[in-house]
């Protein structure tokens, strides 16, 4: 597995839980508002035995987030190795992932405890911001394999100016709410050391903006979360 790094501890990576967070090397996208993207290249090859070798020594934690890049670019049979040895040591396991791997997902999905999936924009600009243009098709593939399953997931949102507006996040809402999504994160967006230099000048929306949306996306969605310097449940 092409792997940057672990952090021991964190308090906001998997809701409700004290996890630590394995960072996978590769991503397909490019999103130019990207703050991991020295995670997209890079990285050391392990086998999965020695990521879990170095989470069971951690007492502190509940479960692990795997984060990137994209983990489900790793190789099927490894993660899933990972998973199960992870689960043997009582473990909770989150994946984050950008929905474009709906092949592996859907093997994977039923082993995990928690998924945060990324709606990066409207169907219209999908192409144009992650570099791929099957991307939102993948993304609606792996949006219906977690709804299907059960499994206890969030949709997110990075909110960048010139990316998503108000109305576009309206619209996002609506086509989550069709596919009887309950659960639609929007986060806050940081300029700083961002992938494109030109998304460093692109000034965030302000507090206000998050709340005003989530306030309106509240009236269709059963849980709005807004994450800006915290987390707030609408
Ligand atoms: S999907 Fe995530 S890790 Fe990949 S380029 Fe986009 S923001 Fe960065």
């Amino acid at each position: 597995m092409r792997y940057g790094g672990i952090l021991d501890l964190s308090t906001v990576d998997f809701p409700k839980k004290l996890c630590a967070v394995v960072f996978f090397v590769g991503c397909p996208f490019r999103c130019p508002y990207c703050q991991n993207y020295r995670l997209v290249e890079g990285g050391v090859e392990v086998k999965p035995e020695e990521i879990a070798k170095k989470l069971r020594e951690n007492y502190l934690i509940e479960g692990v987030c795997f984060t990137g890049g994209e983990p489900l670019l790793q190789k099927l049979d490894e993660l899933a190795k990972l998973i199960e040895l992870l689960k043997d040591y009582g473990l909770a396991v989150k994946l984050d992932t950008n929905g474009y791997y709906p092949e592996k997902l859907i093997n994977l999905v039923d082993r995990l405890d928690y998924v945060a999936m990324d709606f990066k924009t409207v169907p219209e600009k999908y192409a144009e911001v992650t570099g791929k243009k099957d991307s939102y098709d993948k993304f609606l593939k792996s949006l219906k394999i977690l709804v299907d399953s059960g499994v206890d997931f969030e949709i997110r949102t990075t909110v960048v100016p010139t990316i998503t507006n108000e109305s576009d996040l309206i619209r996002m809402g609506e086509i989550l709410v069709s596919y009887g999504v309950e659960k639609f994160v929007l986060q806050q967006f940081r300029n700083e050391d961002v992938y494109d230099p030109k998304f460093r000048e692109v000034t965030p929306y302000p507090r206000e903006f998050y709340f005003k949306v989530g306030k309106k996306l509240k009236e269709i969605l059963k849980e709005v979360i807004v994450r800006f310097e915290g987390e707030h449940v609408l």
